[in-house]
């Protein structure tokens, strides 16, 4: 997201005054600003500021709002957030405890002292402040014995011609923009931006063109961009930034929609892919719809019409499973890989642990070996003779349905024809892991599954242009998954609890945190755990020991004896976190569950109630248990629709989860916020897929097809299957 952090190597020469963008276009280089220059030029190019437009769209971090600075001496206890400037007049760090200690440091501005406390981050606090420096306290004041403070006030540091300008009686409200070091040594600090930025309007007044269609803006009351621009960087009221940020922000999801929504109709109307042919009455489509132990549900039925829709159209089929746990998706991909089959295709399907590769494997090797239709499984760490073997069924075409890990997309795999890939919880792959298995086969039709209910504003943002399925209902004869939370000092009660459900004949397990710090010591309370329980309290009950440092075979073993229900309890690491399937299972418990975010404890939770028994799910507390913990666990016990789910996770962790660490191949969003901002979203959406609908040439409404050319154009080219 931010611009600031990604450094970019030397700049090559700028481009001569004249050439194809007259003075004060958008594309003018950033140098021409006046104020800037060739080497205020250089730094801004590192932060990706290159043209005026950039520029123009390197937006406040903040603003300073006159209007709200109050006087220390007329400062109230109020929820109202008020800001405070005044001079740094002392500041220390307090000892104590570690839960007291903290950095104090107080400002005085003529009328009296405030005291900002900060109990994080001391270490970076401490070295901030300087004495006498003029500073800005935005926050809520509260009282803490008597005195009033800010508990963690938002901070900005401000040269004296800014605290002139706060308390001077021109302009209401101050921008400040994000700098670094090398910027503010350029002189390009907040103020120094500021400046240019008042250079660059000027320069640009009059020469940015509207690109939003004129009854878009109407329809929300947007005001134009440049007039838009000009409020967002110099505003005289709160009003004028918000509908400035507003209609930028529009802009931005309006144009990332309008690409997806291109994309996705370019795919449609000129790509050519397979045309599966319609499944014969008595061919092998049909005969696997009646080889299923069960009925399919009505949820099940509806998504394979959608599947095979796409797989009789021309186009390379592009969708996204979405089912919760247990939801049965399993059964869909197998209808739709007897599909391929019966067209004369190979299906293959990737999945991200060897684990659930085995599974599935056990599930559908029987399963079309009863059809006549031969099975596949292909893993990282094979012997050298199984896998070139494997290699050779799946290069002549004998294998027809082929299930791997991440194995599938090496160098040496190569498919006779593969015409349906899917991709198992696909969250755990990056889009170029997606975008390999594809290119093992000619345009083969993609189906990526996910039981990872994202919530529906950042699948608009994560899966832009693919369709979407949704699996909603669960087969009928589930039961609900209880679920409970537990104090860690009542293990007890838990092993009590798993011996009257093994005595039942059912099987359970018990998962362990991974702790971020060491691989080995998630791997160490596993282990020691399985050792004292099988001693002590699940005595004589059969155990497993499951960790993601097991060799394949060894998993496998594991894995194979627990479904034959050879073990009673699974002790393992997260590994059986996606997928697993032991419909015997009645017990799930994990153990520091509070380590876990929600989302993943619900996927952990799906792992029981799959059979004809009633689910528990135990969700262990290390002691304390705060009261935080419970709270935040409590949504588990409330509800057992994952969608809501991870609106409540991402709600309390944010999405970075969702964007950050899994290479989700998310779109930089740099105004516009997935959760704050989902109505726009959601509404840019519409509109754009609406527009597309209409108008694929952008033909309607000239300025936007220019701009997106510019902007979007060679984008276009790399964007691909989400
Ligand atoms: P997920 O969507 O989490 O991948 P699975 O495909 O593993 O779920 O299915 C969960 C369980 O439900 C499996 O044991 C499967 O055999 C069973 N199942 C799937 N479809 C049906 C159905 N229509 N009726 C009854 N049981 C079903
Ligand atoms: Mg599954």
């Amino acid at each position: 997201m931010s611009a600031v952090n990604k450094p970019k190597p030397d700049p090559t020469p700028p481009a001569p005054r004249e050439a194809n963008h007259p003075h004060g276009s958008p594309d003018t280089p950033v140098q021409y600003v006046p104020g800037v220059g060739p080497q205020r030029g250089r730094q801004l190019e590192r932060i990706n500021v290159r043209t005026l437009e950039d520029l123009l769209y390197y937006l406040p971090r903040r603003y300073l709002d006159r209007s709200l600075i109050v006087p220390v001496r007329a400062l109230t206890l109020s929820d109202r957030e008020v800001t405070v400037v005044g001079k740094v007049s002392t500041f220390k760090t307090i000892g104590g405890g570690p839960l007291s200690r903290r950095f104090e440091v107080e400002i005085a501005d003529g009328t009296g002292f405030l005291r900002g406390v900060f109990f994080q981050g001391l270490h970076w606090w401490s070295k901030a402040f300087q004495r006498g420096q003029t500073v800005a306290f935005s926050g809520k004041v509260s009282l803490y014995r008597d005195r009033i403070q800010m508990v963690h006030p938002a901070v900005d540091f401000l040269d004296e011609e800014e605290r002139r300008g706060m308390t001077a009686r021109t302009g209401t409200i101050i921008s400040l923009y994000s700098s670094n070091d090398a910027l503010a040594r350029a002189g390009l600090d907040s103020r120094g931006l500021r400046k240019i930025m008042a250079a660059a309007v000027n320069l640009a007044r009059g020469k940015i063109p509207e690109i939003l269609p004129p009854e878009l803006r109407d329809t929300y009351g947007l005001p134009e961009r440049e007039e838009a621009l000009v409020q967002a960087h110099f505003p005289q009221k709160e009003k004028d930034w918000k509908l400035a940020l507003r209609r930028l922000k529009y802009e931005e999801v309006f144009l990332l929609q309008l690409s997806l929504a291109l994309r996705q109709h370019r795919r449609k109307t000129r790509e050519q892919g397979i045309a599966f042919p319609h499944p014969q009455p008595g061919g092998l489509t049909a005969r696997a719809a009646r080889h299923f132990p069960f009925e399919l549900t009505r949820g099940q039925r509806g998504v394979l019409t959608e599947i095979r829709q796409d797989m009789e159209s021309p186009f390379p089929m592009n969708r996204l499973l979405q089912g919760d746990v247990g939801s049965g998706k399993t059964a869909v991909v197998m209808a739709a890989l007897a599909m391929a089959v019966e067209g004369g295709y190979q299906g293959a399907v990737m999945v991200p642990t060897e684990v659930l590769a085995e599974q599935h494997f056990r599930t559908m090797d029987p399963f079309f070996a009863g059809l006549g239709v031969p099975v596949t499984l292909l893993l990282g760490g094979l012997p050298a003779a199984a896998r070139r073997k494997r290699l050779a069924e799946i290069a002549s075409g004998h294998a027809r349905v082929v299930i791997g890990t991440h194995a599938l997309i090496q160098e040496g795999v190569e498919f006779h024809n593969l015409g349906l890939a899917v991709v198992d919880e696909q969250h755990r792959f990056g889009v170029a892991q997606r975008l390999e298995l594809r290119r093992k086969g000619e345009r083969p039709d993609v189906l990526v599954l996910t039981a990872t209910p994202i919530p529906r504003s950042l699948a608009l943002t994560l899966y832009g242009d693919l369709d979407v399925s949704l699996l909603k209902e669960r087969p009928k004869q589930r039961q609900p998954i209880v679920t409970r939370i537990l104090d860690g000092k009542r293990r007890d009660d838990l092993y009590d609890f798993l011996k009257t459900e093994l005595r039942k004949e059912r099987q359970a397990f018990i998962v362990y945190p991974l702790v971020e710090t060491s691989e080995k010591l998630d791997l160490q309370a596993a282990v020691e755990a399985y050792g004292k329980l099988s001693q002590g309290p699940l005595h004589p009950y059969r155990l497993g020991l499951l960790h993601g440092r097991m060799s394949t075979e060894e998993k496998e073993a594991v894995m194979a004896d627990y479904s034959a229900h050879r073990l009673d309890v699974l002790v393992s690491t997260a590994v059986v976190e996606v997928g697993i399937d032991v419909p015997n299972a009645s017990v799930m418990a994990v153990m520091g569950a509070q380590r876990f975010g929600l989302s993943q404890l619900h996927q952990l939770r799906g792992r029981v109630g799959r059979g004809q028994h009633r689910g528990v799910c135990v969700l262990v507390v290390d002691p304390p248990m705060t009261r935080e913990a419970r709270d935040r666990l409590a949504v588990l016990e409330a509800t057992e629709d994952g969608f809501a789910i991870a609106e409540e996770d991402l709600r309390i962790r944010g999405g970075g989860e969702f964007f950050g660490t899994r290479q989700s191949g998310a779109p930089d969003l740099r105004l516009a916020d997935p959760l704050a901002d989902r109505e726009l979203l959601e509404s840019a959406r519409t509109d754009a897929f609406a527009w597309v609908a209409r108008d694929p040439e952008l033909e309607g409404f000239a300025p936007l097809r220019r701009h997106f050319e510019r902007a979007y154009g060679a984008k276009m080219e790399l964007m691909d299957v989400g």
